[in-house]
């Protein structure tokens, strides 16, 4: 048989990454090892799952185990294992190619990044596991066969943007993947990889807790004689089966690692024994960083189940609610048959149980970091609460735990996010709702008119400017029996019941004398809003656009319209600021009838001015320039 041998280029963004991994000066080479034991270790669970519904593959899943071989004095050190393995096109589709969304602008932003060391972001965001063996080795050779196949390939490359394939030969199923190493001369300061007890170390301290054996076949002397002996270099026990203060934070560390794929390290960990109905242990960690829509790893998100330390698999969805998607582990229970199949799970009252408590206790948790590390509460907050907030509209039963941990800006500093007890400490004498504003920009909250008099009366407003935060609002009503009043509402006025009275009485009664103003600019912008009126909200700004009672937002109509629902134009009041020169200026043009046609575009412009006011944007903005100008050019003839 006369093997064919092609040769292919890598895919331009895989050749990116792979360059950037063979001239990493990364200090920890080390790490190689664990990714090819994690390789290993992911195609043995693979194998394993695949032969609990394929009959034939049988046979093929026993005496799952890792080995690892050396030659010193050849400088080689291969990694083998008898898990799922690949076929060709796998091959081409795995190796070659990098799938994830988002890998060209992450290159691209990386390469403006100018480091040096870019290793360990590269793993960290793609998991770029398999070339990171370019690290040490000049050139990598793979052979692998693919479980319920016959046919074996063998794929080599020296790291320089081209690989070969090949028909190969190999016994059994699985891949092997055969390193020769750098030396010394070739690469300052590198380790000898082949020897025994460094092979020995690195396992211990990345891979120990891996479920299958990482065997190595040593020498020992033996009564002058020399004996080659198997050992399992790692103790394959379960981290979270471990009294917790026996594992050290590096243990756990390398543990959530293998299980995220995220090379960071966490941010915080949780653990959890329950006893009683259902019995389980679980081991949550939540990541010290999002991963940013751009970069969102698509793979093994989700918590591990293991049921009597067995893997069953590894992005069960079901276990934690999606607002908490962020949160990584495993959850191992004593009491699932282990043939559990996804859909039972769905349905399972254990399943069920163990949710609900798993959810009950890192939300505790997280409240125990706010009150003992507000700062570094802050740091998870900024990361992860706009997911975590979806727990407020969609998790009725956590609702309250979930607003307890809730941060907020608000008008009271501009540096720190404030909890809702926090306003509540901080409420007028009098006050008995808590004031809130959404909007999409908080730079454009802060400075919206609706807040002046709220502000001047002192008056603290949450500003809510993320997506979810409109939504969010619809859901709580209240939060210790004060209830949620957004400032964007014309029912809504600053001060005590008895200021709200008088105020509102002395508007009707100067709205009175402005009457014929009033309603000929009503009826000027018929088309765009329900009313004009006198406002006592505004300090500074002459106007603004105020929500009626029993309509909704603006923000929630946009929304609304985003999710494709047919939404009428809602149309607002316009608040003028009686005290405000711009309304002399106006009364005057309505006193004079021949500068009515110059009212007239006066409303429209102060329609528009309202709009922008709030971060809205205006219909036509060539118009509302162009009058602007005109006014500027007016002016100057008139002085
Ligand atoms: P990741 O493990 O994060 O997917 P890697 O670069 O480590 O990234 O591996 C890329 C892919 O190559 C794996 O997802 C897997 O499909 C395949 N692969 C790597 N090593 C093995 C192996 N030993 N057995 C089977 N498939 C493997
Ligand atoms: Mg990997």
């Amino acid at each position: 048989m006369t093997a064919k041998r092609s040769t292919y280029k890598f895919e331009t963004e895989a050749r990116q990454v792979l360059e950037m991994m063979v001239y990493s000066v990364y200090s920890n080479k080390d790490i190689f090892l664990r990714e090819l034991i994690s390789n290993g270790s992911d195609a043995l669970d693979k194998l394993r799952i695949e032969a609990l519904t394929h009959e034939g593959l049988r046979d093929d899943a026993q005496d799952l185990h890792i080995r690892i071989e050396t030659d010193p004095s050849e400088n080689i050190l291969s990694i083998s294992d008898n898990g799922i393995g690949m076929n060709r096109d796998e091959i081409r589709e795995f190796i070659g190619t990098i799938a994830r969304s988002g890998t060209k602008e992450y290159l691209e932003y990386l390469k403006g990044q100018n480091k040096k060391d870019l290793a360990e972001e590269l793993i960290g965001q793609f998991g770029v596991g398999f070339y990171s063996s370019f690290m040490v080795a000049k050139k990598v050779t793979l052979v692998t066969m693919r479980a319920g196949e016959n046919v074996a390939w063998k794929w080599e490359s020296t790291g320089d943007g081209t690989y070969s394939l090949e028909e190969a030969q190999r016994p059994t199923h699985g891949t092997t993947v055969i390193l020769e190493l750098k030396t010394p001369d070739e690469e300052k300061g590198i380790k000898d990889y082949t020897g025994e007890w460094t092979i020995r170390e690195i396992v211990r301290k990345y891979s120990d807790f891996v479920s299958y054996p990482v065997r190595m076949k040593v020498e020992r002397k033996k009564d002058d004689e020399t004996v080659i002996e198997d050992v399992v270099l790692n103790s394959m026990k379960a981290i979270w089966a471990r009294p917790e203060n026996e594992v050290s934070d590096e243990e756990f560390t390398e543990f959530y690692r293998h299980i995220s794929h995220d090379w960071n390290e966490p941010w915080k960990r949780i653990s959890m024994m329950a006893e009683g109905v259902s019995q389980f242990r679980g081991l949550f960690f939540i990541p010290s960083k999002a991963s940013s829509g751009m970069f969102m790893r698509e793979q093994n998100e989700g918590i591990n189940l293991y049921i009597k330390k067995v893997f069953i698999m590894n992005d069960w969805k079901d276990l934690i609610p999606e607002y908490l998607r962020f949160v990584r582990g495993v959850i191992d229970s004593e009491d699932l048959p282990l043939n559990i199949s996804r859909e039972i799970l769905q349905e399972d009252p254990q399943v069920k149980l163990i949710r609900r408590s798993s959810v009950r206790k890192i939300l505790a948790e997280l409240k125990k970091t706010l009150r003992d590390e507000p700062d570094d509460y802050r740091k998870f907050w900024k990361e992860f609460g706009v997911i975590l907030k979806e727990g407020i509209v969609n998790d009725p039963d956590n609702r309250k735990s979930i607003l307890d941990i809730a941060l907020f800006p608000s008008t009271a500093s501009r540096e720190e996010i404030t909890t809702l007890a926090g306003y509540i400490e901080r409420m007028q004498e009098g006050q008995s709702e808590i004031y809130y504003m959404t909007g999409q920009v908080l730079e454009n909250l802060r400075h919206s008119p609706h807040l002046e008099a709220f502000v001047d009366k002192g008056y603290e407003i949450l500003l809510l400017a993320d997506p979810v935060d409109e939504i969010l609002m619809h859901y709580c009503t209240d939060y210790e029996d004060r209830k949620f009043v957004s400032v964007g509402q014309g029912n809504v006025r600053p001060g005590t019941d008895e200021e709200k009275k008088r105020s509102l009485e002395a508007l009707e009664e100067k709205g009175k004398s402005f009457q014929g103003l009033l309603s000929f600019m009503k009826e000027k912008l018929v088309d765009r809003v329900k009313d004009v009126r006198l406002s006592d909200r505004l300090s500074t700004s002459p106007v603004c656009l105020v929500t009626g009672e029993e309509d909704v937002s603006p923000q929630m109509e946009q929304m609304l319209r985003a999710m494709g629902q047919d939404v009428p134009d809602i149309k607002r009041i316009l608040e003028i600021n009686p005290e405000h020169p711009l309304f002399s200026t106006l009364t005057d043009l309505y006193s004079k009838e021949d500068l009515h046609e110059k009212l007239k575009e006066y409303c429209e412009m102060i329609y528009d001015q309202a709009l922008l006011a709030e971060g809205g944007t205006i219909k036509d903005p060539a118009e509302f320039g162009r009058r602007i100008a005109h006014l500027m050019v007016q002016a100057i003839d008139e002085d």
